[in-house]
This record gives structure tokens, sequence and C-alpha cells, in this order.
């Protein structure tokens, strides 16, 4: 085992939820009752190609004494000073609390390595949470949801230079001990590339009869490895997974559920509710659109919920095979399209016929392609080279006399792409500036068709 992690934090923010994950058994109990864990649980975590202890902590009661409060309290400081690393859960839906602030306190005093992390970091509700969690001063907080495994990767990420240092420092100490990790096991490290395990999350959004079904099955008719148009498919309630030219899938199916449905005139109103449940589901969003009739409220709104809600975007014109004029009419759409939805700059667009399988190749290599920048990853160094030619050539404004100045950026999450910039006076950098960097930032690190998102802080 080459190190020890306690995850630690006040009670209800997660902690066996988390612990469950890492260790994949039920061991640790989970109830909506804070504290209800109370004693130390140890297990062996897998996270990718890492192997250690991990130890799932009561919460951090701040009331001594032998009540079951002070208890708790002792075990968490025996997790603590026994841990190489503590995991410091915060509750990013909750935001910081007082109890949060003593806590990080103690750590700070205590623990060898402190990893924070903001949990319950699902949807944009919880954004602001993770970004208050950088307050703690305990440096980047990753961004986590424990029930639904998001940001793991992010955790692997901050874990694996650690997991190197302890394991060349037990091999320092005792070269006999073997730390025998399978070889195979590398590939399981989180590189986002899409496996049968962890397939590519795709929803085909549009307007009922802007050809969904027709398109998902000209997917699934692609996947060589099906016998027939629907034998061997492993389709549950909302997804279809299939092997799309190699590539793992989970296709979100809304025109299945709508045919399901049969309500013909609840059809729209069903459509839209489909819509943004696919959304929440998908890593890459594939709108739809009719190319007779493109860019209607349906599409527009849902295609702004895609950007919203942080996903990859890719737009398909279908019916292109109807189109007379289609050089001069793709002119016209890329137009309309920066012109209604400038949040999305740059996102692909694709023309398809899912009625022949035209375009369906262009359509593919946008998927992976809008997959693989919302997985992107900048080195910081990268980026404050970035940052002070951005500022050269072309300051910030200085409000009152005192120009403002941005001192430093780095990655702070991917999926969709974060940036955390330390600045004096955020709050008087103008709209405009910020949008001068996000588009500067789209186009120097190739981020089309991604959210990208950045937020400014007076400090760490
Ligand atoms: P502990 O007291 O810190 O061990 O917290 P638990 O693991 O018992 O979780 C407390 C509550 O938060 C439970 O209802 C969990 O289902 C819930 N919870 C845990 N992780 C998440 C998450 O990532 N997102 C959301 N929304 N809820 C979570
Ligand atoms: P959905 O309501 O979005 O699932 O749309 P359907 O897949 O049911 O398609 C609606 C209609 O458009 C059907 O009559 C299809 O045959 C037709 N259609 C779908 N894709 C194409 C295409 O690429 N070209 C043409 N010409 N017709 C298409």
């Amino acid at each position: 085992m080459s190190f020890t992690m306690a995850i630690v934090g006040r009670p209800n923010v997660g902690k066996s939820t988390l612990f469950n994950r890492l260790v994949g058994k039920r061991l640790a109990l989970v109830d909506d009752q804070p504290g209800v864990t109370r004693d130390l649980r140890e297990g062996t975590a897998r996270l990718g190609d890492l192997r250690f202890a991990v130890v799932d902590s009561a919460g951090l009661e701040l009331e001594q004494g032998d009540s079951l409060k002070g208890r708790m309290r002792k075990l968490t400081e025996r997790a603590v000073e026994s841990a190489d690393i503590c995991l410091f859960l915060v509750d990013a839906r909750a935001g910081i609390t007082p109890a949060d602030e003593i806590f990080a306190d103690i750590l700070r005093k205590r623990a060898r390595h402190v990893i924070l992390a903001a949990n319950k970091a699902e949807g944009t509700a919880a954004e602001a949470g993770v970004m208050e969690a950088w307050a703690l001063g305990l440096g980047e907080p990753v961004a986590l949801s424990a029930e639904h495994g998001g940001g793991m990767d992010e955790l692997y990420h901050r874990l694996r230079p650690l997991a190197a240092e302890f394991t060349a420092r037990a091999e320092e100490a005792a070269p006999e001990v073997d730390i025998d990790l399978p070889e195979d096991d590398a590939a399981e490290a989180p590189d986002f590339t899409p496996s049968a395990a962890r397939p590519l999350q795709v929803a085909v959004i549009g307007r009922p009869n802007a050809g969904k079904s027709t398109l998902v099955n000209a997917i699934l008719g692609e996947d060589r490895m099906l016998t027939g148009p629907e034998a061997g498919i492993t389709r549950d309630a909302i997804s279809i997974r299939t092997d799309w030219r190699n590539t793992p899938m989970r296709i979100f199916d809304t025109a299945g559920m709508r045919k399901k449905a049969k309500v013909q005139d609840k059809i729209e109103k069903l459509s839209v509710a489909d819509g943004l449940r696919a959304v929440r589901f998908a890593e890459v969003v594939v709108v739809l659109l009719d190319a007779e009739i493109p860019f209607e409220t349906q599409d527009l709104r849902i295609a702004d919920f895609a950007e919203t809600e942080g996903r990859a975007v890719v737009v398909a014109v279908n019916k292109w095979d109807l189109e007379p004029e289609k050089q001069a009419r793709l002119k016209e759409l890329k137009q309309q399209f920066e012109k209604l939805l400038p949040q999305l700059k740059g996102a692909p667009l694709v023309t398809v016929s899912a009625a022949t399988g035209k375009g369906l190749d262009r359509l593919h290599g946008a998927i992976l392609r809008a997959h693989e920048v919302w997985n992107r990853r900048v080195t910081t160094a990268k980026l404050n080279q970035w940052l002070a030619a951005m500022v050269e050539a072309h300051p910030p404004p200085a409000p009152g006399g005192r120009r403002i100045k941005l001192r430093y950026i780095t990655q702070a999450k991917t999926r969709p792409p974060g940036f955390v910039i330390m600045c004096s006076n955020p709050e008087d950098l103008p709209k405009s500036y910020t949008r001068y960097l996000v588009g500067g930032l789209r186009e120097s690190f190739d981020m089309p068709g991604t959210p990208i998102r950045v937020f400014l802080r007076s400090r760490a």
C-alpha cells in the first residue's frame, strides 16, 4: 500500500459516499442524518492505477468532551495524524461554513498534506460554492460529486504526484518492499478516452421531425458488432450503448422515448423536457437542426441550456440532401449561428443527411474533437505566459487611476475548462475584458465549441 488518505470534513458533506465510491463496496453507512458514520472505517481505494488505504473519519466535530461528538473529534484527529494525506471535504451546495474554517485551521496545523475538495459539485448551482472554497487558503479545490462520480479524474491528477513521492520515499526506506502494480492497470488511468467502461455520453436533441430517430438509427446501423438493426443493442430506459466507428458511446434516446409516449398533443412539451434531461446526461450534445427550418426558439433554448450546463456542443444540420445551394446556405447558417448563439462561438457546425448517411464521418469526428477539447488541460506555465502577452497587448483599465492587475492564472477544472485568475479589484474588471480573455483562451489554446469559464479572485 503506497499511502494512507483520510477523508475528513464536517458531517453530511459526503465523506461516506466518497469512501464507498473509492472502495467500491457498500461498507460505510450513508444517511441524511448528520453524523451517522460514527467510526473510522478503513478500506483499500482504487483510483485509476493508484491503490491506497483510505480512512473515512467521522465528522470533525467542534465540541470536546466525552460526548459522542468529542469521541468523534478524537477519532478524526487520530485519522489526521495517521494519514499521509487528508482529503478535506466541504459541501459546494452549502458553501463555506464557520465550522469548515475552523477545520481548515486544524488541518493546516496537523495534517501533512491537505487536498481540498468541494463535494456535491454537480450542476451549475454548485459552481459558486466551489469557487468559495478557494477562500479557505488551502489551494485549489477539487470539484467532486461523490454521488455521481464527477471529479474523480481531477482527484487522481492531484493524488498521482503525491503517490509517486510516497512510493519513492517508501522504496528509499525499505528497498526490499515490492510495490507491485499490475502493468495493465496503467490503462485505467483516467485520460477521458472513451472506453467500454467509460463510453462517451452523447445526446441528440432537436425539434420533432428534425430527424433524431433517423440519425440514431443510422449511427446504430454503422456499429459493425450489431447483427441486426435492433439485436444486441443494450437499451435501457434512457440510453443506448453502441460502438460507433469503434468509439464506445452511450446515446441518450430522446426520440425513442417520444415515440413511446404516443400522446400526440403533448409531443412538443415532452420533447423540451426530454431535451433538458438529455443535456444533463450528456458530455457532448448534438443539436440536430432541420436544414429547412433551422434555429427555432426551441433549438436555441436547448443549445443555450447546454452551454449553461457546461456541455460540449456540436451543431448538426440535417436533411442536407434536400439543400439545392449548399455552399451559400452553409455560409449563411454559420453566420446566423454566431449571431444567435455567440456564447457557443466556434462550436463545430456540420452538415449531415441522416437518411443517406452522408456526413456521418464529419459528425463522428466533430463529436470526438468536441469531447477532447472539453477535457483539455493547459499547463499553468503556458497559461501565465499567455496571460502576460494578453495583458501587454491590451492592458486592463485603471479605474480611479489604479490599474487592475492580473497576477496569475491557473486551470481549476476541466469538463468544461474553467480558469481562475488572481487579480486586484476583480469587481472592477469590465465584462468586456473577461470576454477578451475568454476569446483569447479559446483561440490560443484551440478550444472551440466548449463553454469556457473564467473566475476572477482577489486572492488565493
Ligand atoms: P458524511 O456525513 O460526510 O459521511 O456524508 P454522507 O456520505 O452520509 O452524505 C450525506 C448526504 O449527502 C447523503 O444524503 C448523500 O447522498 C449526499 N451526497 C453525498 N455526495 C453527494 C454528491 O456528490 N452530490 C449530492 N447532491 N449529494 C451528495
Ligand atoms: P425525429 O422526430 O426528430 O425523431 O425525426 P425522424 O427521424 O422521425 O424524421 C422525421 C422525418 O424526416 C422523417 O420523415 C424522416 O424520413 C425525415 N428525414 C430524417 N432525416 C432525413 C434526411 O437526412 N433527409 C431527408 N430528406 N429526410 C430526412
